[in-house]
Parts: C-alpha cells; sequence; structure tokens
C-alpha cells in the first residue's frame, strides 16, 4: 500500500464522537488531528474575558487581532492542548459558560474568517485530521475522505452528560439537553457555512457500533482512498 497521505473532514452535531474517532485514526494512522471546535470555544473565552460586544463588529475584529491560537502536543493526554496567547485554556474551554455562548460567536462571520484561515494553513501538508461542522463543506471542500457523523439525539446527550459530570457533578442533565439543542440549532440555521452533510461526504451513524467497530471501517475507508486516489471524493478530480 503506497503511504499517500490524505486530509480527513469529520463534520456533524455535537457530541456525536467526533473528537473520538478523530485521535483514535490520528494515533494508527500517524497523523495530525485538529479540533476546529477547540479554536472556536477559545476565541469565544477570549471574548468572554473581554467583554466583547458580539453585535459590534468593529470590536469583533479588533478582538481578533489580538487574538493568537496555538496547537501544542500533550504528552500526557496524548492529543494537543489549543493555547490562547500563549496560555493552555484547554481547562476553560469546555466550562458551560463557554459552551453556552459559542455557537453564536462562531456564526460571525469574522471569527469564521479568522478560523478558517489557520485551519486551511494547517491542512497545507496532508496528513491532517480535522473535525467541526464545516471541515468538509468550506475548510477542505478537496478532502479525500469527508464523513459526517450522527447519533440519536438521546444517546449523544448520555455521552456529553458523562463527559461533563466528570468534571462538573453540578450539571443536570437537562443543562446538557439545552446546550446540545440550542448549539445544534444555531449551527445548522446560521447564514456562514451552516453545518449540512457535503454531497461527497459518507454518513456514519454510530449510535449502536462500538469504538472498535466504527474504527475499524474508517481504517477501510482511508485505506480505499489512500491507495486509490480515484476513489476520493467527486469534487477531488
Ligand atoms: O466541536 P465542539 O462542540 O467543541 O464545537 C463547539 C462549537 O464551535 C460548535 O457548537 C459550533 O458552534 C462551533 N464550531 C463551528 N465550526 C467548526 C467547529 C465548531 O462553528 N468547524
Amino acid at each position: 500500500m503506497s503511504a499517500h497521505k490524505i486530509t480527513i473532514a469529520i463534520d456533524g452535531f455535537s457530541s456525536c464522537g467526533k473528537s473520538t474517532l478523530a485521535k483514535e485514526l490520528a494515533k494508527r494512522l500517524g497523523y495530525n488531528y485538529v479540533d476546529s471546535g477547540a479554536m472556536y470555544r477559545a476565541i469565544t473565552l477570549y471574548f468572554l474575558r473581554n467583554y466583547i460586544d458580539l453585535t459590534d463588529h468593529a470590536k469583533v475584529q479588533a478582538a481578533l487581532d489580538d487574538i493568537t491560537l496555538v496547537f501544542h502536543f500533550n504528552e500526557q493526554r496524548q492529543t494537543s492542548d489549543i493555547y490562547l496567547n500563549d496560555e493552555d485554556v484547554e481547562p476553560y474551554i469546555r466550562d458551560m459558560i463557554v459552551s453556552e455562548k459559542v455557537s453564536e460567536v462562531a456564526a460571525i462571520k469574522e471569527v469564521r474568517k479568522f478560523a478558517v484561515a489557520q485551519q486551511r494553513g494547517m491542512g497545507k501538508r496532508k496528513g491532517i485530521i480535522m473535525d467541526g461542522r464545516d471541515i468538509g463543506t468550506a475548510v477542505f471542500p478537496h478532502a479525500e475522505l469527508k464523513i459526517f457523523m450522527t447519533a440519536d439525539p438521546e444517546v449523544r446527550v448520555v455521552r456529553r452528560y458523562k463527559e461533563m459530570f466528570a468534571v462538573n457533578p453540578q450539571i443536570t442533565i437537562d443543562e446538557v439537553r439545552h446546550n446540545l439543542e440550542l448549539r445544534d440549532y444555531i449551527d445548522s440555521t446560521r447564514e456562514e457555512s451552516p453545518l449540512h452533510q457535503a454531497e461527497d461526504a459518507i454518513l456514519l451513524n454510530n449510535s449502536t457500533l462500538t469504538r472498535e467497530e466504527q474504527l475499524e471501517t474508517v481504517l477501510e475507508w482511508v485505506k480505499d482512498r489512500a491507495t486509490n486516489p480515484a476513489l476520493a471524493t467527486a469534487t477531488n478530480q
């Protein structure tokens, strides 16, 4: 098999298990994994800390001009942490206060332009797996493999609740459900790059798949595309 490296775009609703799959794939393939949601979360954290008025486009742009985002690999976690202006903000970006605002921030045109430019830069060298909402539709429309993940809404709520409960035992399942529903709604109805399945993306519903089954299925897709570029999606021709 030729060691041809490809670009893998994974999109889908919140808490479908995109990052779990992406991290496992990255490990198995020796690819870079980029969590694009972490970028929108870090930007949101900066806006919250600096009381940026989201309706003021000049202030939003000025704030973006002051933001530098960098990923550094964390050996202990075996994945990358996001640094906002040299501060590791990984411990803060999944807090509910950020989750409640992030979709509103991510819907702003200037914010998307800022994040997408950096994401494309990261993808220049191939051998990359990026997950998010618009990766296959807007960031890497020529990705050789595009996956659109779904899972039953209640499966997603329980998954996210367990994750959040581990760091915040005060959280209730209703709060988690409300946040997921709200983010899914804003993400899929916004004007700028709304979440939708790219025509050439493969649908992966993982409600009933084990992690191993899912990983093996996707590894087969990667193998097909890495050895036979003609199989890559139509937009790549
Ligand atoms: O992936 P995660 O749930 O951490 O993403 C947080 C939020 O960031 C999403 O709900 C969405 O509003 C935004 N996002 C986006 N485009 C991406 C990745 C995330 O708009 N590519």
